[in-house]
């Protein structure tokens, strides 16, 4: 016997009833109810009331190739005709993720050459940190078990990586961070009084890294996580070198360095990789979202060659206890498979000419009263809101309501995030025309001017 009556029947009524959103105010979203997508194609989405608008933030900084990719939907068909599942238990295998991880280690900086596929961001880092314990453990020093991330960063929702995420309501009433889970201040750069300097903001950071390596015991830290860009925390950009220098410290103190690519890998900065930007090799890296371009989920963990061999030995004829039914899931890999293909078949360089496009004609809206900030890198943006450019003053509570902001840009036809700290947060598909960006540029100068 079903539990609805006929009144419950309507969809917003059962999204009320049963669907719990992630990352949401529930009560919040009982009020509102939820808009329902009902298709997309290229850069736009579709609603159920038949409304088009521009998806300026490509779902959730993920659908990097752009909607209804007909090879991308060919090769999952494909897939899951041929073979939808096989494990990687028992010594077994599937041709997809096999060719998958040899493309992801041939292009990934350095000698990152071993993978380990996940089913998304938050699974990836928190494999990292199993990794990074095991390693540790391997190497004789169990009691390398402190972790090191910076603040305003995102690491995920996992139990362990949302530790290292280090944002307020990832936190409270979770009992985190856990004990060992350590931050240094951000790079951010807009309200930093050494801003001017970019050389001092990253002596400043060094010094702070280095400082609480030495509160902490060089020899009991295990790991410093950074994201090339951070991206939940605002889109904040840290100054060329930053992360370089960064690098060095941790090298210097043989504690491992992970970047989390989550957001910024697969072109949305401009590479494949933004650490290829910063010119630097990652012990270990983490990718997601536009690795499946958002079409079925996957992440994944890259590992240096030393990370592996030492993981590997340490467990010797031992099985290294990690694995989830769908590591290395053949459908999610075959859409990686034709997703690599199409980046690399133009979208990488379209992306790349985008990004500028969109940058430039963002900062074209420094001359608004109300953007204090404009940054970003390729296709990857925020546009920071203030009711004084001067004192640099956040825009008040009534307005900082981020699904005000929201609804606003929506009713321009444009999707963008709305951080609650009045922020907007752009990372169109790649695929976007010149046209579909003015339009974003424009259709953002309308919010704002409704917004006075
Ligand atoms: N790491 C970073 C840098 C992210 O931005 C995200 C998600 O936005 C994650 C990890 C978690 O990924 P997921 O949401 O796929 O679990």
């Amino acid at each position: 016997m079903l539990k609805h009556t006929p009144l419950a029947n309507s969809l917003s009524e059962l999204d009320r009833r049963h669907l719990v959103h992630p990352v949401s105010s529930y009560r919040g979203h009982e009020a509102r109810g939820v808009r329902v997508l009902t298709s997309a194609k290229g850069a736009t989405v579709t609603d159920a009331e038949g409304r088009e608008l521009i998806d300026g933030f490509a779902g959730l900084w993920c659908v990097n190739a752009g909607y209804g990719q007909e090879s991308v939907i060919e090769a999952a068909t494909r897939q899951m005709r041929e073979l939808p599942y096989a494990t990687g238990y028992f010594d077994l295998g599937a041709e997809a993720p096999i060719r998958l991880a040899a493309a992801l280690a041939d292009r990934a900086p350095g000698d990152l050459n071993h993978v380990y596929f996940t089913l998304g961001g938050s699974d990836a880092v928190d494999s990292t940190i199993r990794f990074v314990r095991y390693y540790w453990h391997a190497q004789g020093q169990p009691q390398r078990d402190q972790f090191i991330s910076v603040a305003s960063g995102y690491h995920g929702s996992s139990s362990m990586g949302a530790g290292l995420t280090a944002l307020p309501i990832f936190h409270e009433g979770f009992g985190l961070p856990h004990e060992g889970q350590h931050k240094i201040a951000s790079h951010d750069l807009y309200r930093n009084p050494l801003a001017d300097d970019p050389q001092a903001v990253i002596d400043a950071s060094v010094a702070e890294l280095r400082a609480k390596i030495e509160t902490i015991g060089a020899e009991r830290v295990a790991a410093f996580y950074v994201e090339p860009i951070q991206g939940s925390g605002g889109v904040l950009v840290p100054p060329p070198g930053w992360i370089k220098a960064m690098r060095e410290v941790c090298t210097e103190h043989g504690i491992l360095f992970v970047a989390d690519e989550v957001i910024t890998a697969f072109g949305r900065t401009g590479p494949l990789f933004a650490c290829e930007d910063e010119g630097i090799v990652p012990d270990l890296m983490t990718v997601a979202k536009g690795l499946t371009s958002g079409y079925v989920p996957m992440g994944a963990v890259l590992m240096s060659d030393a990370v592996y061999d030492v993981i590997a030995d340490g467990a010797g004829a031992k099985a290294v206890g990690h694995g989830f039914t769908y590591s290395a899931h053949p459908v999610s890999a075959a859409v990686g498979l034709e997703v690599l293909a199409l980046y690399e078949g133009g979208l990488l360089e379209n992306g790349r000419a985008m990004g500028a496009r969109l940058q430039a004609g963002l900062q074209g809206l420094m001359d608004h009263p109300l953007v204090g900030d404009v940054r970003g890198r390729g296709m990857l943006a925020a546009v920071e809101l203030v009711t004084d450019k001067v004192a640099k003053t956040p825009v008040p509570a009534s307005l900082n309501a981020a699904t005000r902001l929201f609804d606003r840009a929506w009713d321009q036809g444009l999707v963008v995030r709305a951080f609650p700290q009045g922020v907007f947060g752009y990372a169109p598909p790649l695929c976007c025309t010149a046209a579909e960006i003015d339009a974003i540029v424009d259709r953002t100068r309308k919010v704002l001017d409704l917004t006075l």
